[in-house]
């Protein structure tokens, strides 16, 4: 382990070059280099990586996660710039009611280094920051923190507290990386809480004596805005009088002020609106989303995102077992890059593989569920014989975890054909009073039941290990969002690589390939949909019963989906958007 003061810095005074843009404007074209110290930087509010210390929310720090894998396995000179949370939340379940319990953490404990402090003003008085890093071969892990930043998601989303997070990261991020050197080939906006991050180097540039309208031109070049929402209505709103509290003081070019000023209506502002100003690039998550984000830009025009559709990191989500299958048998290289014949290779899979892989996995499963009982205390383990269903995502309204207890009857007459377990896991976001109402009746419906109440288990506390331990060792992944509202989603992506049959609604990433590649949700209605869920649920058994449909099933998935649930692809993707030849 490296340890501190190890490392020399060479700070740099500016980021940019001025000379340089103006040499490149001359030639008309901005070139836009990768290399060790101007590397494609990454802004995220949130990571899910456990093992290096941050716990994410969901979805969208699983994928900040694991992009930097990718890139570090691609030999992409890489940072991720995220704040490190000195508190975190974990749920635990105590007779029958959830609560949030918090945990402190200390970055020592995961292998960072302090690098210096850098300065923010907020509410009149200069605040300090920490820079901390952390590195690898050719990534990092840039942070900012502080004792007082508190959690991940505290507070409501317009409130003072949250904006200042999100000032830290992005005028505090910035500085960091000119304290340890680097400029940025590219401005990754994972989302638009790292909008100030972009707005730190338009300043920057205006202070330095670019002409204003030159300095936004090179910013909006150099900045990919990636949006995972759909409706921009549903955004919060900061005031102009926040934005006097937390960001003006942190701005010192007149022309930005002034050209952020403009940008308020009726005194209030969304982050998207000026991110979609800041950022010529931008990406939507899945073929679908980026189809139907709903966008304007403050001229009132529809915002085009180019489709760039999420990856998972497979060393991170597949089990050692079946990923050394794929390297072997040439449908993955060592890269983890699909190889161009990979449909033939898939071929030489057999049922004896997959159910071998089955039993490795749930092995895995049951050491993993040792410490985390059920609604009933109940510490749970299963045999290879047990068949298990599992609806494991952030408990939000839209992925609908209440769907199959709208017909407690019906559920249980499925689940009794093959005496098969149900696993709930999810989070509930802290304060979502409708969601602990929505689980609350969940397991009231399977208290009283008898059958349900011994089949249907909700593990508390979701997360990155249970995630894992679920995609490789249940049969079956049930993902079932009303059609229209995922993003991308990438729970379902662990499961295909893993071997486990998908019964999913047409949505999201699931929708890059067609409905015919699993066993696919539709209806008119709710009504329609539960009853197809339930029919497809029985089909999923029929399918596990017989080693001729359950090859083929999987072959379907694996040849329909590893194209598009491959990491180093996404990243392939963003390469050649941000840095076209
Ligand atoms: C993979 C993963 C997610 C992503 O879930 P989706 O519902 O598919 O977006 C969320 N949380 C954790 C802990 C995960 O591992």
């Amino acid at each position: 382990m490296e340890t501190e003061g190890q490392f020399f810095y060479h700070p740099l005074e500016n980021i940019e070059d001025v000379d340089v843009f103006y040499e490149a404007t001359e030639r008309k074209h901005l070139t836009k280099s990768i290399a060790p110290e101007r590397p494609y930087t990454y802004w995220t509010i949130e990571m899910y990586d456990q093992e290096n210390g941050f716990r994410g929310g969901g979805g969208l720090g699983v994928l900040a996660a694991d992009t930097r894998r990718v890139a570090e396995k691609m030999d992409v000179p890489f940072v991720t710039v995220v704040p490190f949370y000195p508190q975190e939340s974990k749920q635990v379940m105590k007779d029958g009611v959830l609560v949030d319990e918090h945990i402190s953490k200390n970055y020592h404990d995961f292998g960072f280094n302090l690098v210096d402090k850098v300065y923010i003003k907020c509410r009149g008085e200069l605040c300090p920051l920490e820079v901390i890093e952390k590195r690898f071969k050719n990534t990092r892990i840039l942070s900012i923190t502080e004792p007082n930043y508190g959690e991940l998601y505290s507070d409501t989303s317009g409130s003072d507290h949250r904006l200042y997070q999100e000032v830290a990261l992005g005028f505090g991020g910035y500085a960091a990386l000119k304290l340890v050197g680097l400029r940025p080939a590219i401005i990754q906006l994972n989302e638009v809480a790292t909008f100030f991050a972009a707005l730190a180097r338009l300043d920057e540039l205006t202070n330095n004596g670019m002409d204003f309208y030159e300095a936004m031109v090179y910013t909006r070049k150099h900045t990919l805005y990636t949006n995972h929402t759909l409706v921009q209505a549903a955004e919060a709103e900061f005031t102009y009088e926040q934005f006097e509290q937390y960001v003006f003081p942190n701005i010192r070019s007149l022309a930005v002020k002034k050209w952020l000023t403009e940008k308020f209506t009726d005194g209030r502002i969304k982050l998207s609106s000026v991110s979609i100003e800041i950022a010529e690039l931008r990406s939507g998550v899945s073929k679908l989303h980026a189809r139907i984000a709903n966008y304007y830009d403050l001229a009132g025009n529809k915002v085009r995102f180019k489709p760039i559709t999420n990856g998972i990191d497979l060393e991170r989500w597949v089990l050692p077992e079946i990923l050394e299958f794929f390297k072997k048998n040439e449908i993955f290289d060592n890269q983890d890059i699909l190889t161009p014949n990979f449909t033939t290779k898939i071929d030489k899979i057999t049922t004896d593989d997959i159910r071998e892989f089955k039993r490795i996995g749930r092995n895995i499963l049951n050491e993993t569920l040792k410490t985390r009982p059920d609604q009933e205390g109940r510490i749970l383990n299963f045999s290879n014989d047990d068949f298990i269903f599992d609806f494991k995502r952030r408990f939000v309204d839209y992925k609908r975890p209440d769907l199959p207890f709208r017909d407690p009857l019906r559920l249980r007459n499925v689940l009794e054909n093959r005496n098969a377990h149900y696993i709930i896991a999810g989070r509930i976001h802290t304060g979502d009073e409708n969601m602990l109402r929505k689980l609350n009746h969940i397991l009231d419906v399977v208290r009283k039941d008898d059958y349900l109440r011994d089949h249907v288990h909700y593990l508390a506390d979701y997360d990155e290990k249970l995630a894992y331990g679920l995609s490789v060792g249940s049969n079956v992944a049930i993902n079932i969002p009303i059609v229209g509202l995922e993003a991308c989603g990438t729970s379902w992506m662990k499961d295909v690589a893993n071997y486990n049959i998908l019964i999913s609604t047409h949505d999201g990433g699931v929708a890059d390939a067609s409905n015919k590649s699993y066993l696919n949700v539709s209806g008119e209605d709710d009504h329609e949909e539960l009853n197809n869920l339930l029919q497809r649920m029985e089909e999923s058994m029929a399918i596990w019963s017989s080693d001729f449909d359950l090859e083929y099933m999987i072959k379907l998935q694996l040849t329909n989906f590893l194209p598009i649930i491959s990491g180093t692809r996404m990243m392939k993707d963003y390469l050649d958007y941000l840095f076209p030849v």
